[in-house]
């Protein structure tokens, strides 16, 4: 027998009204720690009340494949899943119904040329065979600053929301850039994650009591101008101050680049792959957030481009788009500055479009586009780490596809070190086992560089300890080691004490 057809609906959720803002709680997840606890705070500066979803286990990416489509990236399946087992726990405690009303769920969506655009259906499923149809979900345009109130008018996406998640994105990238600069050298093993836990709470303090100046351009331009949170990040490297380190150990630097999600968290979507680096003996460079908001300016800027003599507004919103994507970088590196420029600073879009180029055209959409060609040859040509660390989930048509382009580029620059990890939840030992095999070479190179630069500099391991010590500053997390040409941080300071 046929089964009753039913035709597509979109998904529609019912309206959250105003009066009922006070009693609903907005979820929302699928970011690093630092940035979801800032982003809480915002929400509560602006009366609403917000938690973020705790960091997907590998049980939520085994339900998300159970009650959804279990072809889908596994991304969607650690999203889906973590959404899932979360109102599905709620649901068991106070009943499917006062879920449905508490609770309302926040995240962004697109049209992408992959799963991205599709995740929202996703958790539809879920929920509806978790028999939690009435729940809302309501989804968030990545590319519009003012996206006004959803419908019912209790959830407005305004200037001050949108600009307060950007803001807080920034200060938690800039604070993550610091830690993970620091970890590694830390003498007393935990002091960094003790400072790092105390600043961000700090700083949701700080976002919990940011003024309100204006809704469109006003609180555009006091964002922009404010002091109010550089101010705040001082106080961060103040506290960093008291870490002290000993960054005379040749470590190699492992730059993580990948899918969004995966590249983001911290946790069991990507093996808690951080951590085991620096455990393995790596510093690493985490993926910040704000380079994909940087890349969503530059796809925009490139769409506009094209309408350049056909649009008659066509080039103001060029200039304007300019503007603004100009405006990111430097807030992000006003914020570097006020912790002692220590986060690595961000690529410039235009240039890895161009590096990227004769390997992967920048109209591929989906994913990273051509940012993961990009940044792995940014990284390299610029000495900015030993080694490339890809994090491709299983069934992800876009990395697919830049994995493949990367054949071509380490074809033509065979001495780039780079790890493509496939990322499916299950398979930790191959995936670790494989990053290994190419971190032991990128240890031998920093070890290698550090040799060198030791030799350069006529100064054997004590005497340049001696006058390491000599320095007090050079023992504090807060001194940069400024880059003389060499990728590893301990060859950098050896040049700075030659
Ligand atoms: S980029 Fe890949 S993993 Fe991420 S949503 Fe798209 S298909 Fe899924």
């Amino acid at each position: 027998m046929n089964a009753p057809q039913r035709p597509y609906r979109a998904y529609s959720p019912r309206p959250v009204r105003a009066e009922e803002r006070d009693g609903v709680e907005i979820l929302f997840g699928g970011l690093h720690w630092r940035a979801e606890r800032l982003i809480q705070a915002m929400f509560e500066n602006l009366g609403y009340r917000a938690r973020p979803l705790p960091t997907a286990t590998r049980d939520d990416l085994l339900l998300g494949r159970e009650l959804a489509d279990i072809g889908q990236c596994c991304p969607t399946s650690f999203t889906t899943g973590n959404l899932a087992q979360f109102l599905g726990a709620e649901a068991k405690r106070i009943g499917a119904d006062k879920v449905a009303e508490k609770y309302v769920y926040l995240t962004a969506g697109a049209c992408g040329a992959c799963r991205f655009g599709q995740y929202h259906q996703s958790y539809e499923l879920a929920l509806r065979n978790l028999g939690l149809d009435a729940f809302r979900l309501f989804l968030m345009e990545q590319t519009k600053l003012d996206q006004g109130a959803f419908a019912g008018g209790g959830i407005e996406i305004g200037m001050p929301l949108t600009l307060g998640a950007v803001w807080a994105v920034l200060c938690a990238d800039a604070v993550q850039g610091l830690e993970y600069r620091t970890r590694p050298y830390e003498v007393i093993k935990g002091e960094t994650d003790r400072v790092v836990r105390e600043s961000i709470e700090e700083l949701a303090e700080v976002f919990r009591r940011r003024p309100r100046r204006g809704k469109r351009s006003a609180s555009l331009l006091w964002h922009l101008a404010t002091p109010y949170f550089v101010r705040a990040l001082r106080n961060v490297l103040r506290k960093f101050e008291a870490i002290e380190v000993d960054k005379l150990q040749p470590k190699p630097l492992v730059k993580i680049t990948g899918e969004f999600y995966l590249q983001t968290v911290e946790g069991d979507p990507n093996y808690n792959i951080h951590r085991w680096l620096e455990a393995e003996g790596a510093e690493v460079c985490p993926a910040p957030i704000v380079v994909w908001l940087d890349y969503l300016f530059r796809v925009h800027i490139q769409q506009l481009e094209d309408y350049v003599g056909i649009d008659r507004m066509a080039r103001f919103k060029l200039a304007r788009a300019r503007l603004l994507q100009k405006a990111l970088g430097w807030t992000y590196n006003r914020m570097r500055a006020a912790l002692g420029d220590i986060p690595h600073e961000i690529p410039d879009q235009y240039e890895l479009r161009r590096l990227a180029a004769p390997h992967f055209h920048h109209r591929l959409s989906g994913g990273e586009g051509d940012m993961l060609v990009g940044k792995a040859l940014w990284a390299h040509r610029h000495n900015k780490a030993h080694m490339i660390c890809e994090l491709s989930p299983y069934a992800c048509m876009p990395n697919t596809m830049s994995v493949g382009a990367m054949a071509g580029v380490i074809g033509k620059h065979p001495d780039l070190l780079y790890a493509p990890l496939e990322i499916k939840g299950d398979a930790e030992v191959h995936a670790l086992s494989r990053c290994q095999m190419i971190l032991t070479e990128a240890k031998k190179r920093a070890k290698g560089e550090f040799d060198a630069a030791l030799a350069q500099a006529r100064l054997t391991l004590d005497v340049a300890r001696m006058r390491r010590d000599a320095r007090p500053a050079m023992r504090k997390a807060s001194y940069r080691v400024a880059s003389a040409g060499r990728v590893g941080t301990a060859a950098n300071l050896v040049a700075a004490l030659a």
